[in-house]
């Protein structure tokens, strides 16, 4: 179906940060596949877990104990918040499960009318129907049908009016810790505290959105981290696969406690070959040392868009982002599609988002090297679209 405005490249190969298309030309991959490819492409040891996997056993459903889906979980919950997990195939039946995980903990806990959920204009949250109305972006839902409903919508930032928005019927308030597809829109740590201390107060549940920000993209496994503060649910995926479709929800064993046999469901979620791959995702990305170094390529990024900032004041208005999640937002007069057309002249790809911002997403393992390549060929693409405007 024509549900893509597709660039007309076919990429045949990958390695590390590169893509090689078929008529061989090379492309910095600055993209990495909407934020997924932590890894970059075929990374050896990703290669290796599958093709292992691959060779023992692919799939038996969740009607047994699956042995991947209980080691992963294991790391998981070692390595966050979480003391249960529910795995998926995507971002949206992430983020799908983490909105169906709220509503039941309050029906379990005697208290079913709470049921809406506040959740912020800008974001995204995937196109299920469910996730659609949580973001609520007119656009995206016209034509559906009924919008599903029990989601209020506040503006990112605006603490007066979420505490305005919790009402009786609240369950739970779910945000991304920054807007990816919105525009990198970060939530400030100090809105994120509040948050947490507003759910505290008025017994709601802190559900996030890490499907973007999460397994390092910020130079910390997760996003929250660097706000000091914890949710009860959390929906991952992209990275966490590195390229392999894999999802999850995370939960406190509170937040988790409506989740019971029956309740929830997927054929494939948690498939010894995501899991398998997924698992040694986990194991590289949440090394100290593998995110220290994502911290130091994200200071090397952020300095030179700065750069390219003074040098086109008039083509960029603000860099923001946190880690290897950078986003340039665009003079009014610029738009996101012509950056990016103008970088792949550059063999260099980005990604478009909303609020007239193009976003810089290097796979995390991206070296010095790739970084001074993507900035050059950034400033070479900024430089075509300057004289196009001008
Ligand atoms: N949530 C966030 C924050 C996302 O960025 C996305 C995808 O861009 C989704 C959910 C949906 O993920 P998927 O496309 O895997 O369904």
């Amino acid at each position: 179906m024509g549900t893509y405005a597709r660039q007309d490249i076919v990429f045949i190969r990958g390695e590390g940060c590169w893509l090689t298309a078929e008529t061989g030309e090379r492309y910095l991959d600055f993209g990495s596949g909407v934020a997924v490819n932590a890894l970059g492409h075929a990374h050896p040891q990703l290669v290796a877990a599958l093709k292992a996997q691959a060779e023992k056993l692919w799939h038996t459903s969740n009607l047994y104990r699956v042995e991947g889906q209980e080691t992963v979980a294991e790391k998981l919950t070692r390595l966050t918040f979480a003391d249960k997990v529910f795995f998926c195939n995507s971002g949206a039946e992430a983020c799908e499960g983490a909105i169906k995980v709220a509503r039941r903990y309050h029906y379990v806990s005697g208290q079913p009318e709470r049921q809406r959920i506040i959740a912020f204009r800008g974001a995204f949250h995937g196109r299920t129907l469910a996730t659609l109305a949580a973001a609520g972006n007119e656009k995206y839902l016209e034509g559906f049908g009924p919008t599903a409903g029990g989601f209020d919508h506040v503006d990112l930032g605006d603490l007066k009016a979420v505490e305005a928005a919790i009402g009786p019927e609240t369950a739970a308030i779910m945000l991304e810790p920054i807007q990816g597809e919105g525009g990198v829109r970060p939530a400030t740590t100090e809105f994120l505290q509040a948050i947490r201390g507003l759910c505290d107060k008025h017994g709601l549940l802190l559900v996030l959105d890490e499907v973007q920000t999460g397994m390092g993209r910020t130079g910390k496994l997760f996003a929250h981290e660097w706000a000091g503060i914890t949710p009860d649910v959390m929906a991952i995926a992209k990275g966490f696969g590195g390229g392999f479709p894999v999802g999850a929800v995370l939960a406190t064993a509170e937040a988790a406690k409506g989740m019971t046999p029956g309740t929830h469901g997927s054929t494939f979620g948690g498939n010894p070959l995501g899991m398998a791959v997924a698992s040694t995702v986990i194991d590289i990305i949440s090394e100290p040392a593998f995110l220290e170094a994502v911290r130091d390529r994200t200071l090397r990024l952020k300095q030179g868009l700065e750069g390219l900032k003074d040098q086109h004041v008039d083509l960029i208005e603000e860099v923001r982002g946190a880690g290897l999640l950078m986003g340039l937002k665009l003079k009014p007069h610029v738009t996101p599609p012509q950056v990016v057309k103008a970088a792949n002249a550059e063999k260099l790809l980005l990604v478009g988002a909303g609020d007239n911002c193009v976003r810089v997403l290097p796979p995390l393992i991206a070296t010095d090297q790739d970084i001074s390549d993507g900035l050059l060929a950034l400033s070479r693409a900024l430089g075509r679209v300057a004289r196009e405007t001008s």
